[in-house]
């Protein structure tokens, strides 16, 4: 199959959360099955560093009253893998990928309406590895709200004057608490025919998300159980009504085994793998010292990994702070976002400097070392579409504790001490987390043989893309 991936993060292009990991991960498991598939996203800022050569192919897209060019550059990232990067001064500027220190872009309904239609251009126009363009044949697979118009246009810009017209959509849902809504006005800068008006309106408003929802063959959810609470009241967004309707299936996110490998990964000070953890022992005593801790061994080291955002619950972890400082245990804290958190972590490590460390920022090579070095990765998230964190805590083995909702659910299974099963401990209300940490040191001080099973068992599972892969390739068949 020719698939076209659509995404404003892709990894290690760009990447602010879990969206980017997943699509610089799933299209390489793809393409490793025989598929020829092409990842398109804009290329902001230093993207173009990525060894990408410009394919000299320009396109023009009127979008509000003007027509804007856009060009192309190609990274041959893989066999049967081509990443296309497109080229415009909106989406190159300087802050992040949604905003900067001052907030959102106010353009954002611009720019992502124009990657929509760039990337639809790219299997028509450009030329992919000393052949020709990827032809008309495709399966499309959009990816949350600024990808949702990829959908919409395939519909009513193409399929509409006979253009792609086999092209299945799939539209994939990592988080819909963000649904790029924008006031309905703005309508008109489309360049939509009215009659696709009732696809893109929420409630007066324009709702991409929504968009995405109505205008895909099949819809997609990053975990069983985020589908399941998509098509709940209380987990819906206000969408449950639409979720219940549309085709919806949850298909678990993987990870990446061969970038995330703690016996390959250059960034740790020692390597290691399950069965020989010697090296996490030297990791852990390098993080301790590279972060001005103590460097003990016998402290239980918990992380947290995360960005700074209400979906977290990191105010649970403040809560339950006074008493979980009073053990004799070691916080390391990586993230960004409300300003808030970040002050309160701050102040947290100032008043526990050998106790907490806070780390204020996105530093994903730290984070390795983090990952590495913890005995304890904490995911508090209120609520959580399937959840990276624990997985690359397992795979390095740190223990994940983890409340009960979404993808988190479906990773991560109970320690029980009567089976020797599972791979951390989960409890389903906030107040539930002083419990569960409770359990999880005492096992770490009381019964370490316990430990070192609860350890061994996430870092022998397997989160390898492969079985998602295989479940994505069954849906864009059809
Ligand atoms: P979300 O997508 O909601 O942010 P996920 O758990 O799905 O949450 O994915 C988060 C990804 O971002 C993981 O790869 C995690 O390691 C990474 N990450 C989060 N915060 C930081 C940070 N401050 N520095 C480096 N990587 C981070």
């Amino acid at each position: 199959m020719k698939i076209l991936f659509v995404s404003s993060e892709v990894a290690p292009y760009a990447k602010v959360g879990g969206l980017a990991d997943v699509c610089g991960a799933l299209p390489k498991a793809l393409a490793r099955l025989g598929h020829q598939v092409v990842v398109t996203l804009p290329a902001y800022g230093r993207a173009l560093d990525h060894l990408a050569w410009d394919s000299g192919v320009r396109t023009r897209s009127w979008l509000f009253g003007i027509h804007h060019e856009l060009g192309y550059a190609v990274h041959e990232a893989a066999e049967n893998l081509s990443v296309v990067l497109l080229q415009h001064s909106a989406f190159h500027r300087g802050g992040g990928v949604y905003g900067d220190a001052h907030g959102g872009f106010g353009d954002n309904l611009f720019r992502f309406a124009l990657m929509c239609r760039g990337a639809l251009e790219v299997p028509r126009a450009v030329p992919l590895g000393g052949g020709g363009p990827l032809g008309e044949d495709i399966v499309l697979h959009a990816h949350d709200w600024p990808a949702a118009l990829a959908c919409v246009n395939l519909r009513a810009a193409y399929q509409a004057v006979g253009v792609y017209r086999g092209a299945r959509a799939v539209f994939t849902v990592h988080n819909a608490a963000h649904q790029g809504r924008y006031p309905g006005a703005e309508f008109g800068g489309l360049d939509l025919a009215p009659r696709w008006r009732g696809a893109v309106d929420w409630d007066g408003d324009l709702g991409l998300l929504k968009a995405g929802l109505v205008t895909a063959d099949v819809v997609t959810a990053v975990s069983p159980t985020f589908a399941e609470e998509l098509r709940s009241r209380a987990g819906g967004f206000g969408l449950d009504g639409l979720f219940r309707r549309v085709p919806l299936q949850g298909i678990l996110n993987g990870i990446d085994v061969e970038d995330w490998n703690p016996e390959t990964d250059a960034a740790l000070a020692a390597p290691y793998r399950w069965d020989d953890v010697a090296g996490k022992g030297a990791c852990k005593a390098a993080l301790q010292a590279e972060l001005g801790l103590p460097v003990r061994p016998e402290v239980p080291l918990l992380a947290i990994i995360s960005r700074m955002d209400a979906q977290k619950g990191l105010d649970s972890v403040l809560e339950v702070a006074p008493w979980l400082l009073r053990q004799d245990i070691q916080l390391v804290v990586l993230g960004s976002g409300a300003p808030n958190l970040e002050a309160a972590f701050r102040q947290l490590a100032a008043r526990h400097p050998h106790r907490v460390h806070a780390e204020i920022g996105f530093d994903v090579p730290l984070s390795r070392r983090i990952y590495a070095g913890a005995d304890f990765i904490l995911v508090p998230s209120r609520f959580e579409p399937c959840g990276l964190t624990q997985l690359y805590g397992m795979r390095y083995g740190a223990v994940p504790v983890v409340r009960s909702v979404g993808g988190l659910v479906d990773t991560v299974t109970p320690w029980s001490p009567a089976t020797g099963q599972g791979t951390g401990w989960r409890y389903a209300r906030p107040e539930g987390l002083q419990e569960a940490l409770f359990w999880a040191l005492r096992t770490w001080w009381d019964y370490p043989e316990a430990f070192a099973q609860v350890r061994e068992n996430g870092m022998r599972a397997d989160w390898s893309w492969d079985r998602a892969a295989r479940q994505y390739e069954a849906l864009y068949r059809g």
